[in-house]
């Protein structure tokens, strides 16, 4: 059985010499606390059950005496809970006001001053940012007036020129003050921070007390500092000296973050603190800008962040008419060196203070405190179920190959090593086990492809770009697209036009309406081009694709501005959209290159080899909700196989169509073998399907559509070219479940963002949340409060966080499913429609709960944003719930119970199954996208296999042996 003694004296030895069982252990303490105790010794099995031999004897006494319903299995998990609890309590302060005042006395009597930060769970609604605030506010009008009659120490509470200190000192997180901290709109993140953190500070003010503003993710830094900066420089509170903000060393930008900080705050006139600290992200911070391709923002070893800490510190110190620096480290030296620095420069003692986290390091404060040093503690507050992200923090921190604590307290590095300045090892650095971790995992897909990189809207720059492109192409909009075959325009009787959704009075584009004789002068046209196109080498059709992604990188805004026009895309779809095109085209460049070298399968006295050949005329018909991407991917993968294409875009998109199209030739695709039909799905598209010509017809679309091609395409295989293969990539009714141990803190924004990003108008979707009972009212309860969050409006407004929609007849349809929800379940959100919405074609997003599996919304794709929540009993019937209707594209789980990921994997049968993610967004040869039974023929876009369905394969047997003897 656990005791006392299980973490605190186990943990640290256990993970050191078992540093591979350290994530799955820090993962059961993640989890443990949400779970009734008839569910934690199942957990414990599944994380560390495998394992039992390594496990230190406690542990595996509990695995194997337990069984998860037994008595004894119920002993264990409240022990397992309770040593967890108790030891978040050795780093939490106190979980109410009176505990928090006993500690600040306490810690005040070992002449410690402390600053004091609210735990809690992620914000994700505006009622949690009030109740964040308030809780602030209550802690600063309650622990003020106790505080202040505490008696005086001189050490804490007077600065180094006498002049009084303030005794209440919190730490506030700017990102808990809104529900949607997204950089990309700083000024509606502005509008809503800025009144909560005001409010902080005038209670601060009227209390006598300092605030100092936390820094969290590097996403969110100079939104951070800027919102910093404008209230802080604002008339009301510029003369305030009670306020400072947080500069991580670990990050490559701090110390021009400290100049330009020193800057503002001497043109401001009064000081401001900075908090020096290493940084706590490490480990995502480098994981999430590779998966990203970006720049990695922090210092990869940790020398270098601790060499970036000694300079940063001499910065500060050479800034301190504008910047008082507060060092925050468990590192002896790096703080050593800062008390140093400031001696040196004359500076009067505790102009700068010190500080360290509570729980941790006391004998450095106690040191530091003898040395007559203000140390202030930083002490975080409240419940401690939502504090275990802070806990499993803490336990990494303490457990790190580098850490200074581990160092000294466990390996007992010599004195003189650990105290030595910051550089280089001359051995090999050790590594840092999750970041390594996940680079071995990334498969080297055909010989180092890489995903072109998204935008970062954090930037300003990016964001200014994005503005002016769009403006330029609404001055540019308008245009007129013909029809091309075999390079010569060709006008149609009819036109189409395409209009702005987010305006509808806005024309983008007059297109012609291709009917079925341009479609067989150009199925003509395309049999007449096929044998040049065919004779053309690989090497140069894969130049062609790669010199494409050139030209739609160097016009990336632009192409990024039509589809936010034409197609509603927000910003970052957009973005997305023509990246995914261009790693279309460089992936099926590579992977073209490898299918057609010749596959050799020699025998004795004979040589086979396997050969592949274009199957002929290919007619694309894409959908208008990835205008590029979509279009581009089935265009490419048809051509660089060799095979001519008739290129059908949807009619709602002709523009974005006319792009790539155009694009395509400029990059180099003879006219013979790429022709552009814009027009009518039944006109053009059907006789294209039916064209006894065509050989291979690749379609995304609908489910309606993609059954009708199927049908008529095999009806109409008539031709020299034989059956026709058919290509479908096809609708989807996707699932999230949420499991009864998920994270809501994550799966909420992730289901959210699932459902209404580019408001539900993706395959991959979700349309389906199905809810374990046990969590089921609070899950549903969270996640339409959180929905308020997202603002409906126009695509190229970054305040907006749910475009339009596609026309009039998606809105219809939308609002006619959200009739069906409130028939047959609970409508328990409901958007707004704001003014900004009048001209286009909007729906308000709804969230329907109690949706029963017979109603037509848990199986009819919506394609819109309406979420349909399901309530499971189990797991076994959220899975069959999740498999119960007959589309097969994306799926997703929540949970963090290893044997419910270990059956999704196995038994939800979709084509992409995302675990602990939200579900849209696969990136080609990361994540190769499709799905089976009525979403699709099964082959992955932007995988190995693609193109496979482009080609035949021959293949030629020579026989070798001749007149008795054979070549060697
Ligand atoms: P849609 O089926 O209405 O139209 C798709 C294309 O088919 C258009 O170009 C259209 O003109 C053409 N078309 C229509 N009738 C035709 C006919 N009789 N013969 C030949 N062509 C015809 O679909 P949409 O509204 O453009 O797109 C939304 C649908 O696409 C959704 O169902 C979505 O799930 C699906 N989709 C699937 C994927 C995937 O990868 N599985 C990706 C994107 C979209």
């Amino acid at each position: 059985m656990p005791d006392a003694a299980f973490f605190d004296e186990l943990l640290l030895d256990f993970c050191m010499r078992h540093p591979h069982l350290k994530a799955e252990l820090f993962r059961f303490i993640d989890v443990l606390p949400v779970l009734p105790p008839s569910d934690v010794t199942a957990h414990l099995l599944e994380y560390l059950g495998g394992a039992r031999d390594d496990l230190p004897a406690p542990i595996r006494f509990s695995i194997d005496v337990a069984s998860p319903s037994g008595n004894v299995g119920k002993i264990v998990a409240r022990a397992a809970r309770r040593n967890v609890l108790r030891m978040a309590r050795r780093f939490i302060a106190g979980t109410n006001a009176r505990e928090l005042i006993g500690a600040i006395g306490a810690l005040r009597g070992r002449r410690l001053a402390v600053t004091l930060d609210a735990l809690g769970e992620a914000v994700l609604t505006g009622r949690e940012a009030d109740l964040y605030r308030d809780q602030y506010l209550s802690l600063l009008r309650e622990t003020a007036p106790v505080v202040s009659r505490l008696s005086l120490d001189p050490l804490i509470d007077r600065d180094h020129d006498d002049s009084p200190l303030p005794r209440v000192n919190v730490s506030v997180k700017l990102s808990a003050l809104t529900p949607l901290l997204d950089p990309i709109d700083p000024d509606g993140v502005a509008r809503d921070v800025v009144p909560r953190f005001a409010a902080i500070l005038d209670a601060a003010a009227e209390a006598g007390a300092f605030v100092h503003v936390d820094m969290e993710q590097y996403e969110k830094k100079d939104l951070t500092l800027a919102l910093f900066e404008e209230v802080l420089g604002s008339a009301r509170y510029r003369k305030t000296r009670n306020v400072g903000i947080v500069l991580q060393a670990y990050l490559r930008d701090t110390e021009r973050d400290i100049a330009r900080l020193a800057e503002w705050a001497r043109r401001r006139g009064a000081p401001v603190w900075v908090r020096l600290v290493k940084g706590a992200y490490w480990d995502s911070e480098t994981v999430l800008a590779r998966q990203r391709g970006w720049p990695v923002p922090v210092w990869q070893e940790k020398w270098q962040t601790d060499a970036c800490y000694e300079r940063s510190s001499a910065l500060l110190l050479d800034h301190s008419d504008a910047l008082r620096p507060a060092f925050a480290s468990h590192n002896v030296r790096s703080l050593a060196h800062a008390l140093a620095l400031a001696r040196e420069r004359g500076l009067p003692e505790r102009f700068v203070e010190f500080q360290a986290l509570y729980g941790m390091a006391d004998p450095l404060k106690e040191a530091l405190v003898g040395l007559g040093q203000r140390v202030r503690v930083y002490a975080p507050f409240g419940e401690l179920i939502p504090g275990m992200a802070y806990l499993v923090r803490r336990l990494l921190e303490n457990t790190s190959n580098d850490s200074f604590v581990r160092r000294e307290v466990v390996e007992g590095d010599a004195r003189g090593e650990l105290l030595s300045p910051p550089r280089a090892p001359e051995k090999a650095p050790i590594p840092r086990e999750n970041a390594m971790k996940s680079q071995q995992n990334v498969a080297p897909s055909l010989d180092g492809f890489e995903n072109e990189p998204l935008e970062d809207f954090s930037k300003a720059g990016v964001r200014d770009a994005y503005r002016a492109a769009y403006d330029s192409v609404l001055r540019d909009s308008g245009i007129h697209c013909p029809a091309v075959i075999a390079g010569r325009d060709v006008e149609t009787p009819e036109r189409i036009q395409s209009v702005s959704p987010s305006d509808t009075s806005r024309t983008v584009a007059a297109s012609a309406s291709a009917r079925a004789a341009d479609a067989d002068l150009a199925v003509q046209a395309a049999r007449a081009g096929f044998a040049e196109w065919r004779g053309t080498p690989v090497e140069e059709r894969a130049r062609v694709l790669e010199r494409a992604a050139e030209l739609f990188g160097a016009r990336r805004r632009e192409l990024a501005a039509w589809a936010c026009l034409e197609a509603g895309k927000p910003w970052r779809d957009a973005d997305a959209d023509v990246a995914e095109a261009m790693d279309f085209c460089r992936y099926y460049a590579r992977a073209a290159r490898d299918l057609f070298a010749p596959e050799r399968l020699d025998g004795p006295g004979e040589a086979n080899v396997t050969l592949h050949a274009p199957r002929g005329p290919t007619v694309v018909i894409s959908p208008w909700n990835f205008p590029f991407a979509i279009l581009a991917g089935m265009t490419t993968a048809a051509l660089v196989t060799g095979n001519p294409v008739l290129m059908k875009p949807a009619e709602q998109t002709p523009a974005c169509g006319y792009h790539v199209f155009r694009l395509l030739r400029e990059a180099g695709v003879p006219a013979g073998a790429l022709h552009f039909l814009p027009g009518l799905g039944e006109d053009v598209g059907a006789r294209l399907v039916e064209h006894p010509d065509t050989a291979t017809i690749a379609f995304t679309g609908s489910r309606a559509v993609g059954h009708l091609i199927a049908r008529r395409a095999a009806e109409t295989s008539t031709g020299p070219a034989g059956i026709k293969r058919v290509v479908l990539e096809m609708g989807g009714k996707n699932a999230i479940i949420v499991d009864d141990d998920a994270d809501l803190d994550e799966a909420i924004p992730a289901v959210l963002g699932s459902a209404f990003g580019y408001a539900g108008q993706k395959c991959s979707a979700c349309s389906r949340v199905i809810v374990l009972s046990r969590i089921y009212d609070a899950f549903v309860a969270r996640l339409a409060e959180s929905a308020k969050a997202w603002v409906t409006g126009p695509a190229h407004d970054p305040a907006a966080s749910v475009g339009p929609l596609i026309d009039r007849e998606s809105v219809d349809r939308v609002n006619r499913y959200a009739e069906i929800g409130a028939r047959d379940g609970k409508v328990v959100f409901r958007g707004a429609l704001g003014p900004t919405t009048a001209r286009g074609t909007f729906a308000a997003p709804v969230i329907v709960a109690d949706v029963p599996p017979s109603s037509p919304l848990a199986e009819e794709e919506v394609f819109g944003p309406v979420l349909a929540v399901m309530r499971a009993a189990n797991i076994d019937e959220a899975f069959a719930l999740a498999n119960g209707t007959s589309y097969a594209l994306t799926g997703g789980l929540y949970s963090r119970s290893p044997a419910h990921i270990e059956r999704a994997r196995r038994e939800l049968d979709v084509g992409n199954l995302y675990i602990n993610r939200k579900i849209t967004g696969a990136l080609v040869a990361r994540q190769p996208f499709g799905g089976h039974r009525h979403s699709g023929t099964g082959m992955k876009a932007g995988g190995r296999d693609y193109l496979l369905q482009f080609v035949v394969a021959r293949t030629v047997t020579e026989n070798t042996l001749r007149r008795g003897f054979a070549p060697d």
